[in-house]
This record gives structure tokens, sequence and C-alpha cells, in this order.
């Protein structure tokens, strides 16, 4: 077993995968080389040679043509027992997730879908997945000979991959499919390709209309953006299932990405744990937050929830200490100030005590979008909030 072969029937896709499988295979001492099949696939060999792979097998033979997951699981495993691959990378598409099981089966291997994580420790390849529903990421290991993992796209990133210049072989194939191709026809309707989207605007059910949708239309034409949505909208079928991002939709790595009306469920933010800039939308003061750099997908549940938490009781009672004591007769413009300054001061002690080590990215941006945060959020509250004292009493306030 002296190689690791990577294939998927998308270029980008398989290019990723030779920048990851690149790495592992250095640490593995193998080689690495690259299948291309299809319409197309002399171009995209030629492109895979580019990008790093020793050997590129290619063949345009018809009966890959739209391939067919049967017919491209064969050719896989006639290349993988030819070039004696050990590890086989797939890209987890919907196609690759149909093919990945049945080359398994071919070659007698292990085989994980979905992996959203690789790496080797201990000189041994160990496998990310997303497990109960997102919930949590379980750690497999292939103990077969043979091991195939069937990747998800945007796992691996091919910014700074060197350059390679591999050979280019053209393979022939005794290859047949069950699958028919009676016709074809080009989807109706939504299609977009959320992978490739530089900017994201996500929308999810805080819209109350379907119509209302042309906000985030608008959002995304002033941003560049493409617009993306949560599993909730395309059930209601105010978008399409492509826009989907997350565990059963795309996963994606946009430089900006900007949710609104979104909870931030494990099950969606898996889909943006490569976003380098995620910003939030609130919308009652028409502000877009930018919450930091790629934060993972723990962040809007944990860490903003727990300072949250935190920084809101403690400020509460500072307040009513501050201006019980120095502030009792100002008026609530001084009041909301004096509470606000208040706030930042334990919003920001509580983010280092929290997350000390620092954890959260310390990029100026985070901490003028956490002061922005506090300033506008604390002071238009606290604003109400002594607004509705001083007019119906702090009874009738705190029942309110
Ligand atoms: C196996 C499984 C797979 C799943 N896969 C996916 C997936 O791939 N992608 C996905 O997205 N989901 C997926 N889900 C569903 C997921 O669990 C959540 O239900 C979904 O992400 C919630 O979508 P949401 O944030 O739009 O809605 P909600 O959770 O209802 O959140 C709506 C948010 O909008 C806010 N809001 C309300 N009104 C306003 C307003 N006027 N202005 C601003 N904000 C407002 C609310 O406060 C709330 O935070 C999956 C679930 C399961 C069980």
């Amino acid at each position: 077993m002296t190689e690791l072969l990577v294939y998927s029937e998308r270029v980008d896709t398989a290019r990723e995968l030779l920048a990851g499988g690149r790495e592992l295979a250095a640490k593995l001492g193998l080689g690495v080389s690259a299948l291309a099949l299809g319409p197309g696939a002399a171009a995209a060999a030629a492109d895979l040679a580019a990008a790093g792979a020793d050997t590129v097998y290619v063949s345009e033979e018809a009966v890959f043509d739209g391939w067919p997951a049967d017919a491209v699981a064969a050719g896989l495993a006639q290349v993988a027992g030819q070039a004696g691959a050990g590890v086989v990378l797939v890209g987890s598409t919907r196609r690759g997730k149909e093919t990945a099981p049945r080359l398994a089966q071919k070659l007698g291997a292990g085989c994980v879908t979905d992996v959203s994580s690789l790496v080797v420790e201990d000189g041994e390849l160990v496998a990310g997945r997303y497990a109960f529903g997102g919930a949590t990421v379980a750690r497999e290991k292939l103990t077969t000979p043979v091991k195939v993992f069937a990747v998800m796209p945007k796992t691996f990133s091919t910014e700074g991959a060197t350059p390679g210049a591999g050979a280019v072989v053209t393979q022939t194939f005794t290859v047949e499919s069950k699958v028919k191709v009676l016709d074809r026809r080009a989807k109706e309707g939504d299609v977009v390709n959320l992978d490739a989207a530089p900017a994201i605007v996500c929308a999810g059910r805080g819209f109350g209309a379907r119509e209302d949708l042309a906000l985030a239309d608008d959002l995304a034409a002033a941003l560049g953006a493409v617009v993306g949505c949560t599993k909730s909208l395309a059930d209601f079928e105010w978008l399409g299932e492509d826009r989907i991002i997350g565990l059963s939709g795309a996963k994606t790595a946009p430089d900006l990405y900007v949710g609104v009306g979104i909870s931030g469920q494990i099950q969606h933010t898996v889909g943006i744990t490569g976003a380098k800039l995620i910003g939030v939308v609130i919308s009652f003061i028409g502000l877009i937050i930018i919450v930091g750099r790629n934060p993972g997908s723990g962040f809007f549940s944990n860490v903003l929830g727990e300072l949250a938490v935190i920084a809101a009781s403690l400020s509460y009672a500072s307040t009513s200490v501050f201006v019980r004591r120095f502030l009792r007769d100002q008026p609530t413009t001084v009041l909301a100030i004096g509470q606000l300054a208040s706030a930042e001061v334990f919003l920001l002690a509580g983010i280092l005590l929290a997350e000390w080590p620092l954890r959260l990215p310390t990029l100026p941006i985070t901490w003028l979008s956490v002061l922005w945060l506090g300033i506008l959020g604390s002071g238009f509250a606290y604003l109400l909030y002594f607004y509705l004292i001083k007019e119906m009493g702090a009874s009738r306030t705190t029942t309110v």
C-alpha cells in the first residue's frame, strides 16, 4: 500500500482533497495520485497534475458520463488496486457519498462518510464526523488495511498549496454501469453554488413572511453576496434546498457570512465554521455586528451566551447599588450612561475571565464589536428601563 488516491467529480473539491491529502501522505510516507473521469476529465487531469498529484489517471469513456456511482466505484477500485492505494479520499458530495461505500465494498475496506476533519495521530488516520444531529464530533479510525474516507468539501484549504508537475496517464477501463440515462433536463428554479460564494447573507426563521426575503436580497446585493438559508426556510419552500447551509446542506467558507433572523443551532453553524468573518444582523436597530474571525460552531451558544448571562446579572446588580448611591436624582440619560459604563466594565472583565487563556480572536474589530454591542444594546435597554421606572414605578416595570 504505497499510495493515497484522490477522487471527486468536482474539480475544486478534488483540488482541496489533494492539498489535504498531500500533507497526510507526507506523514504516512505515501505517494499521491488522483483520478479524473467523465466528460472534461482531460482538462481536470491537467489541473490536478499541476495542483500536486504525482500521477493523475484519466478517462473520458462514455460509461462515466454523469458519474454513475456503480461505474465510478468500479473505476476507482481498478485504479486503487493497480496503484496500490492504501487510502482513498473521495469528495463527500451527493455522488461521492453514493460512490464511497460501493468502492469500500469492492476493496474490502472500511469506510467513513461525511468526514469533517482528517488528521494523522500516532501514525494513524483519525476522522472527525458530526454525530447526534451535529451535537458532537465522533472521532473514528479504520482498522482495515485499505481505508476509504468521503471528506466534506471545504474540509481542506487550497490556500498556500505548493504547485506540482505530476504525470497524466490515460487509463482504459473495463467497466459497465447498470444506470441507463434516458433523458437529461436542466434543474429548474433555484440553483446556487454556496460553496464557492465569497460572501453569504443567510436568512432564517426570523423572517416572518416570504415577501420579507426581499430584504435579504437587497442586503446581499449591497454586499455582493449570495443568499443562503437555514433548513427552516427550505422546509417552508420559501427558498430552494440548494440554499441550505449546515449539516443537511452546504458547508461553506466565505470571506463574510451575515446571519439574519437565525438562532445559530449547531446543525446550521457546522456549515459556517470555515467563514472568515461572521456577522449577525440585529434587526431592531438595523445593525450588522461582526462578532469575530471564524469563531467556531459553539460561538453563538457558548461564549456569547455565558457572557450575556454573567454580564447581565452583574450589571443589573451594579446598577442597583450605583443608582441608589450616586445617581438617584439624575435624569434618565445620565442613569443609562452610568449603567452602560458599568455593564462594559463587567462585559470586558467577563470576557477576560471566562475565556482565559484568551481563545477569542483579538482582532481590533472584535473588541470594537463587543463594545458597540454593549454600548448600543445596554444603552438602549436601560434608557427604556429607567424611562419605565419613572413613568410607571419600579414594581410595575419589574412586572413588565
Ligand atoms: C438532523 C438534522 C439536520 C439539520 N440540518 C440542518 C441544516 O443543515 N441547516 C439548518 O439550518 N438547520 C438544520 N437543522 C435544523 C436546525 O436544528 C434548526 O431547527 C434550524 O437551523 C433553525 O433555523 P433558524 O435559525 O432559521 O430558526 P429558529 O431557531 O427558529 O431561529 C429564528 C431566530 O430568529 C430570531 N428572530 C425572530 N424574529 C426576529 C426579527 N424580527 N429580527 C431578527 N431576528 C429575529 C429569533 O430570536 C431566533 O433566534 C437540522 C435539524 C436536524 C434534526
